[in-house]
C-alpha cells in the first residue's frame, strides 16, 4: 500500500480549497495593484485588501487600522522587535523574552544585542511554561519591550500571555506576542490578552505561504514600530512593497474559516491526539509527553520514546510526515533549544517526535500512525536489546523527577 500520512501541521498546512477559491480571481481578472488609485483595477484590489484587513482584525478583536500585512510571521516578528526597540530606544535598552521562543524572535534578539540592547532570556519550567512572576521580576526602569509567544510550535504549550500582558501594561512596557501557532486554533483576543503587538502567518491555518500580519495596538497608544522595509510608503509607511493581494485575500478567508470551525476542529483533533497517547502508553509503553499536559494546543502531541533516537524512528517511518522539532532547525542534530530549555535528560530530548494533527487528518490516518509508531518503537527497542519492548500496561513515565523546574 502506498500510504503517506502528513502529520506535521505545525510546520505548514495545505491551502484549504475554499481559501484557494477566494484567492483565484485576484491572480487573473482582478490583478490590480492596490496602490493604483487612478483606475478600476486598482480600486477593486484595494477594496479587497481593506475587506481582508477588516476581517482579519475582527478575528483577533482588533480594529482594521491596527493590522499591517507582511510576508509572514518571521517578518512580523522582525518588525515588532526591531521596529519597537528603535522607537523606544530613547527610553531604555532592555528587552525580555523566553528561551523557548521561535528563532524569528530569538535571532532578532541576538542581533539587537549586537546593536547595543540587553536581552534577558527567561527560563521555563519542565512543561515549558514561563512564570509571569519572573517577567515582573525581570522588568527594570530600562525595560522597553517584552516578547512571549502564545503557543509553542514544538511542544504546544500555551503561555500565560494575558497575565503577562497585564503586568507589562501596568508597568508601561510594550508587549509583543508571536501568536503564529495559536490564531485559528484557540480563541485569541488582543484586548483580553493585553498585547500591544501580535504576529501571525497564514500558512499555519490553511492559507497561502508568504503572507501574514502584525497587529499594532493603536487604541490608547501612539507607539508604532520604525519600518524595516522602506519604499513606496505602503501599509501606512510601516511596510513598503506592492501588496500580495491574492495572499492577503487568502489569509482573511483562512482565518474566517478557522474561526468558524475552531471549536469542532479542536475537539476532534484533541480527542484523537489523546487517544494516540493513551494507545502508546499501553503499547509500546514507556512514552513521555513533552510540554504541558493540559495547557497546550489541541492539535499538538510531542512525545519521547526513551531509548529510540528520534531521527532513526523518523527514517524508519518514511510513510509518516512528522518532525523532531521545529522545521526551521530540523537539520541540526542536537536537541532543539525548546526541548533543551525544558531540562529533559538527553535521552528523552533526543527521542522526541512532534505530531501535528490538522483539518484534513482522518480517523483512519490516526489509527495508521498510532500502529506504525508502536510497531517501529518496539522493533527499534528490540534491536537495541532493551528490556520492556512491547511492555503492556506500563504507566507513562512522566515523573516530575525527570524534569527541572527552572
Ligand atoms: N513563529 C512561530 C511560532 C512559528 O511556528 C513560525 C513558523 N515555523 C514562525 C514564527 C515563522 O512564520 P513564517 O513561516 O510565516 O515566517
Amino acid at each position: 500500500m502506498d500510504t503517506f500520512v502528513y502529520m506535521d501541521y505545525h510546520a505548514t498546512t495545505p491551502v484549504d480549497p475554499r481559501v484557494m477559491e477566494a484567492m483565484l480571481p485576484y491572480f487573473t481578472e482582478r490583478f490590480g495593484n492596490p496602490a493604483s488609485r487612478q483606475h478600476r483595477q486598482g480600486w477593486v484590489a484595494g477594496e479587497a485588501v481593506e475587506r481582508a484587513r477588516a476581517s482579519v482584525a475582527r478575528t483577533i478583536g482588533a480594529a482594521a487600522r491596527e493590522v499591517v500585512f507582511t510576508s509572514g510571521a518571521t517578518e512580523a516578528n522582525n518588525l515588532a522587535l526591531k521596529g519597537m526597540s528603535a522607537t523606544l530606544q530613547k527610553r531604555g535598552d532592555h528587552i525580555i523574552t523566553v528561551r523557548t521562543e521561535h528563532n524569528s524572535v530569538l535571532d532578532v534578539c541576538r542581533k539587537l544585542e549586537k546593536n547595543g540592547f540587553r536581552v534577558t532570556y527567561l527560563d521555563v519550567d519542565g512543561d515549558g511554561l514561563v512564570d509571569p512572576g519572573d517577567v515582573a521580576g525581570a522588568i527594570t526602569g530600562k525595560t522597553i519591550l517584552v516578547s512571549v509567544m502564545l503557543a509553542n510550535n514544538e511542544i504546544g504549550t500555551l503561555q500565560p500571555v494575558g497575565e503577562i500582558g497585564a503586568i507589562c501594561r501596568s508597568r508601561g512596557v510594550a508587549f509583543h506576542t508571536d501568536a503564529t501557532q495559536a490564531v485559528g486554533k484557540i480563541p485569541v483576543d488582543v484586548g483580553s490578552l493585553q498585547v500591544d503587538l501580535l504576529a501571525m502567518s497564514a500558512h499555519k491555518v490553511y492559507g497561502p505561504k508568504g503572507v501574514g500580519f502584525l497587529y499594532i495596538r493603536r487604541t490608547g497608544s501612539r507607539l508604532a514600530p520604525v519600518s524595516q522595509i522602506d519604499g513606496g510608503g505602503h501599509e501606512g509607511g510601516l511596510r513598503s512593497g506592492t501588496l500580495n493581494v491574492p495572499g492577503i485575500v487568502g489569509c482573511a478567508r483562512a482565518l474566517e474559516l478557522a474561526a468558524a470551525e475552531m471549536e469542532a476542529e479542536g475537539l476532534r483533533l484533541s480527542g484523537w491526539r489523546d487517544e494516540m497517547l493513551r494507545a502508546w502508553e499501553t503499547s509500546p509503553g514507556d512514552v513521555r509527553l513533552n510540554g504541558h499536559p493540559t495547557r497546550r494546543l489541541p492539535n499538538n502531541l510531542n512525545v519521547s520514546f526513551p531509548g529510540v533516537e528520534d531521527n532513526l524512528l523518523m527514517m524508519n517511518m518514511k510513510d509518516v510526515a512528522v518532525s523532531t522539532g521545529s522545521a526551521c532547525s530540523s537539520s541540526k542534530p542536537e536537541p532543539s533549544h525548546v526541548l533543551s530549555a525544558l531540562g529533559l535528560p538527553r535521552g528523552v530530548a533526543g527521542s522526541a517526535i512532534r505530531f501535528g494533527l490538522g483539518r484534513f487528518t482522518t480517523e483512519e490516518e490516526v489509527r495508521y500512525v498510532t500502529g506504525r509508531v508502536a510497531e517501529e518503537v518496539m522493533r527499534l527497542r528490540e534491536l537495541r536489546g532493551m528490556k520492556g519492548a512491547g511492555a503492556r500496561n506500563r504507566k507513562i513515565s512522566r515523573t516530575p523527577s525527570t524534569t527541572t523546574t527552572r
